[in-house]
């Protein structure tokens, strides 16, 4: 028997230990797409303003899309949603892996998950049957071994697992979800989000086929993605030396966060690169998530020395970014030894880097504070591992501080370390050079969750492929635009990119597809799109639900109160220049944001002095609702 249509939502309730079902139709699907876009209007429905991140009354939404599950490439993607308690504003991270795949097997696009339980709980989803299943016994346990004992219990080791490690449980800022170990819904803290509700996994068995409205057309769609997968330039070097392939020549063009932002140069790059990983032997295999012919995953071993056993997929760019060139950590062992730990206790690798590059640079300023008998002076790998660890556990004072994120850390310690807390909004920054990048400068101050690249992904403006430079050509009308240190023409680089990585999102495709290597085209996932779900949508209409859903999110964080004045990067990237930069300017501070924020509302619609969606606008998406309950806590223009 196969899978219903468009798979059905689950709702569940800790408090009452109730489960409930009903379908996603073709009409919601026709107002949201899936994934993403439908996350996001729950979200909306049930989280009223104020609500506390960590309290029973958020809500944790998993949501796949049309996509999910069927034989498109790259397109195991899942959306995980929730009011975030790092930032206290709307969050949605996204995962890859086979989670996703399965979950739609079993018959399921969304979970909605509200309350608390009052013990520690997994939730069991084997095919249609779905119970509540005690995990007292599983609490406490790392991410590997919550997903074997859950695996033994249940007598299948094919079954999938998104899970959370200690962090999650002890309700680190910066927990993680981990799918089948190594994928993580990373940022904002979500995994503290599902530890808050004694969550500890959602096991999944599926075994039905996934069903298409158009069978035929959806083979040859697929058939056409294929072809352009093949013939597009980077997915080869993509695929041999993963995202961290990208690393040498990052720091050629002086550009790799190194040393908390200090430096845009890492003197020892080549040891935190995909192709290091590949010569020095410790990749054993490339790995992809459901269905990807990209496989840009890694997994990675130590076989000697100090570190002999550490296994680990990745580290990918960030995580060798944040974990070695951020800390000033040469040495490659120690890197994949920390990766391996944030993996299974469940950590979000950026911020866990981040906040202890932080702590690197408080040393560095002599700072008063407690050590606790560590050496913190840059480059010390084993100092970040032992930090990894203490984070995870809130361990003593250093790593209960740590583990509120940098923002509250830094205000905690004070004296002055706010200077150098590499976030904004509450957010630890991902690794990209904003003063040398101007629409991902742009595409981070606006990101509804803080500053990093998976809401809106804006890699053409480097221009480093033919399709990169088609793309900016095709939105900018000059495909000289395609250099990352100019204001001009990035509002509409960023809102192009905004629209194509919602739509990709609430599809359950990877943006890697979409907005890193393109082979996935607009017009493409628009046919996809109509293909699946049986209904008749042409790539503007489609385009137009992700502005749509863009338009969405920024309304909920509006209701909380939020407004222009948080479109913001860090202060050191606000307010110090990056040295041996390629362009001229190479700072993020407010007269070159300005402008550029200006016109981006623009195209919005929004109101440019508020950064408030209209009336008029929401109306125009159908969302005369959303307009009259954001009326009752803020003047809308
Ligand atoms: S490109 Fe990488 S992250 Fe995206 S689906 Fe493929 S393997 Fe997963």
């Amino acid at each position: 028997m196969s899978a219903s249509l468009l798979g059905d939502i689950l709702l569940v309730d800790l408090t009452q230990g109730s489960i409930s079902m009903q379908p996603f139709t073709k009409e919601l699907a026709a107002q949201y797409i899936g994934g993403r876009g439908y996350n996001a209007a729950v979200l909306w429905e049930n989280v009223k303003k104020g609500a506390d991140p960590l309290g029973p009354e958020n809500w944790l939404i998993f949501g796949v899309g049309p996509l999910t599950g069927t034989s498109a490439p790259s397109s195991g993607r899942t959306s995980v949603t929730a009011k975030g308690p790092a930032t206290g504003r709307y969050l949605k991270t996204s995962v890859g892996g086979a989670w996703g795949g399965y979950f739609r097997f079993a018959g399921y696009s969304f979970i909605a998950i509200t309350g608390k339980s009052e013990r520690p709980v997994y939730l069991w989803i084997d095919n249609d049957k779905v119970s509540l299943r005690d995990a007292s016994h599983l609490w406490g346990q790392d991410v590997r071994q919550t997903e074997h004992l859950i695996q033994q219990e249940l007598g299948d080791v094919n079954v999938k697992t998104a899970t959370i490690g200690p962090a999650g449980e002890n309700l680190v800022m910066f927990a993680a979800i981990m799918c089948s170990n190594y994928n993580a819904a990373a940022r904002g803290g979500i995994g503290a989000v599902m530890g808050s509700k004694k969550l500890k996994a959602i096991a999944v068995r599926g075994t039905r086929p996934v069903q298409v409205a158009e069978p035929g057309l959806f083979a040859e769609l697929v058939a056409q993605a294929w072809e352009l997968y093949h013939a597009q330039s980077g997915a080869l070097n993509t695929h041999l030396y993963g995202t961290s392939g990208g690393v040498p020549a990052i720091n050629e063009l002086h550009v790799f966060p190194t040393r908390n932002f200090q430096e845009s140069y890492f003197e020892h790059a080549n040891k935190v690169s995909g192709q290091h990983l590949a010569d020095a032997g410790y990749l054993k295999r490339r790995v992809g998530c459901y269905a990807c012919p990209m496989s840009c995953h890694r997994y990675a071993e130590v076989n000697d020395g100090p570190f002999a056993g550490s296994f680990t997929g990745g580290p990918e760019y960030e995580s060798f970014g944040a974990l070695g060139a951020g800390t000033g950590t040469s040495d490659t062992e120690a890197v994949i030894r920390a990766n391996e730990l944030c993996n299974i206790y469940g950590l979000d690798t950026i911020s866990t880097g981040s906040v202890i590059q932080w702590l690197f640079e408080c040393e560095q300023r002599e700072l008063d504070f407690d050590r606790e008998g560590l050496d913190l002076r840059w480059g010390n790998g084993r100092a970040v591992i032992e930090l990894v660890e203490r984070i995870a556990y809130r361990k003593g004072k250093l790593g209960d501080l740590l583990a509120m994120g940098v923002k509250r850390a830094s205000e905690k310690l004070s004296q002055g370390s706010e200077d150098w807390a590499i976030q904004a909004k509450g957010l630890e920054q991902s690794r990209v050079e904003t003063r040398a990048a101007y629409s991902y400068a742009l595409a981070f101050a606006v990101n509804p969750r803080g500053p990093d690249h998976l809401m809106t992904e804006t890699l053409a403006e480097f221009g480093l492929s033919p399709e990169m430079i088609a793309v900016i050509e095709k939105v900018t009308g000059d495909q000289r635009n395609a250099v990352p240190y100019i204001t001009d023409k990035r509002p509409e680089i960023v809102r192009w990119h905004e629209d194509v990585y919602a739509v990709t999102d609430a599809l359950g495709l990877c943006a890697f597809a979409s907005t890193a290597q393109y082979y996935m085209t607009p017009e493409l996932m628009a046919d996809l799109f109509s293909a699946a779900v049986g209904i008749q949508v042409d790539c503007d209409s489609t385009m137009l639900l992700g502005k749509k859903i863009v338009t969405m999110e920024r309304a909920f964080n509006t209701r909380e109160g939020f407004t222009r004045k948080d479109d913001l990067l860090p202060k050191r990237l606000r307010t110090e220049t990056l040295q041996n930069a390629p362009g001229k300017v190479a700072i993020n501070s407010d007269e070159v944001m300005d402008p550029m924020l200006d016109r981006y509302y623009a195209m919005h619609g929004w109101d440019i002095a508020s950064g408030r969606p209209t009336r008029s606008v929401l109306e125009s998406y159908g969302l005369k609702a959303w307009a009259d309950e954001l009326e009752k806590h803020t003047a809308l223009p």
